[in-house]
């Protein structure tokens, strides 16, 4: 034992360990769990943060960071919750369909201490996209699989195929379709007040262990009723999510195609290498997006008609969120899992033309 380790740190390192060992059912772990060194030697304050949808992912993940558990094995556990809930329509089983009616995933993620990287889009029938970004990233010499190859590989490592498109999903699909034009050959049909339809939503979450070391992943069904085969910005490495071991990580919700063109994830760490404080990278990142944004997509007001969301965590496991409009997301410090207010850009939505 080193001798700068007390018995008594020592024996209550070591019971962590034991309780994480029990705990340690991870499929495809990146590593089993094991002690944390005594928090007299903590080089980070631990977190879990994460998209507003993701509270239990937060409590999730940072309950297995505090069981020694590996960061990305943190934070895929913490998103499957939501993956698997058939009651978010805006990521994994559940999620709503593409314009032909059919569920496509996308799904990437990012390990800091070994600085890969994994990613699927476009992927069909599988209902945990982030576990098969885990996959290509601890498995292949790839990093991106979309489409037909991509579930072909997660089959091979034992997913089911599954009907991924829920009833709910389906009827506010069919609603959609309907209501599309007035001069198709489908009669519309009045909206229910229960249909409302969500086009955005998506989880992130991202995590720093006591040791400094980070990890991150962002999955989602990406736009409802996008033309299949659109990939957002989810899966994109540098865009959906993106972390340095040496700096920190960050990921994103909301419009994709106004992040991809900002590389926001890797943009927002660039900007904590810098010096920014997490919440700042994230407002100056949004500041880009404003930037670089279309005209069609600004209301007479020159405020962006989108929504787009920011998530950072830093090395020392500080950590911040922010949005163009006000917003909530989900962080764990170590007191408890709870949602807090985003910074943001503007006070209101755009004013429309
Ligand atoms: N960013 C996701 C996408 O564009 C959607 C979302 O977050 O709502 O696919």
């Amino acid at each position: 034992m080193s001798d700068v380790v007390s018995r008594r740190e020592f024996v209550a390192s070591t019971a962590v360990g034991i309780a994480a060992a029990a705990a340690s059912d991870i499929p495809y772990p990146m590593r089993p769990p094991r002690p944390l060194p005594p928090s007299s030697r903590w080089a980070a304050k631990p977190v879990a943060l994460s998209s507003a949808n993701g509270l239990r992912a937060a409590q999730k993940a940072f309950d297995m960071v505090m069981q020694g558990a590996d960061t990305l094995d943190a934070v895929i556990e913490g998103v499957k919750i939501q993956e698997l809930d058939p009651n978010d329509d805006s990521v994994g089983y559940g999620g709503l369909p593409n314009a032909a009616g059919v569920v496509q995933l996308d799904a990437s993620c990012m390990h800091g201490p070994t600085k890969r990287a994994g990613a699927v889009g476009a992927l069909e029938g599988i209902k945990t996209p982030s576990e098969v970004a885990k996959l290509v990233l601890k498995y292949t010499n790839h990093i991106f699989l979309v489409g037909e190859g991509a579930k072909r590989f997660a089959l091979q490592y034992g997913f089911k195929d599954e009907d991924l498109l829920t009833e709910h999903a389906r009827e506010v699909w069919l609603h959609w379709r309907a209501n599309l034009n007035p001069d198709d050959d489908f009669l519309d049909v009045p909206e229910a007040e229960h249909m409302v339809v969500r086009p955005t939503g998506t989880i992130n979450c991202d995590a720093v262990t006591p040791q400094g070391d980070i990890s991150s992943v962002t999955t989602t069904s990406g736009l409802a009723f996008k033309i299949p085969g659109r990939v957002g910005d989810s899966p994109i490495i540098g865009a959906g999510q993106y972390t340095d071991n040496d700096v920190g990580a960050a990921g994103s919700t909301g419009r994709g195609e106004s992040n991809i063109k900002v590389c926001g994830g890797f943009l927002t760490v660039e900007f904590m290498r810098r010096g920014l404080k997490p919440t700042d990278a994230c407002l100056e990142t949004l500041k880009r997006v404003v930037q670089l944004t279309e005209k069609r997509l600004l209301g007479a007001d020159g405020k962006p008609k989108f929504s787009l969301d920011f998530y950072a965590v830093n090395k020392r496991g500080e950590f911040g969120a922010a949005s163009l409009y006000p917003g909530r997301y989900a962080a764990h410090d170590g007191t408890e899992a709870k949602l807090r207010d985003t910074a943001y850009l503007y006070e209101r939505p755009a004013a429309s033309r």
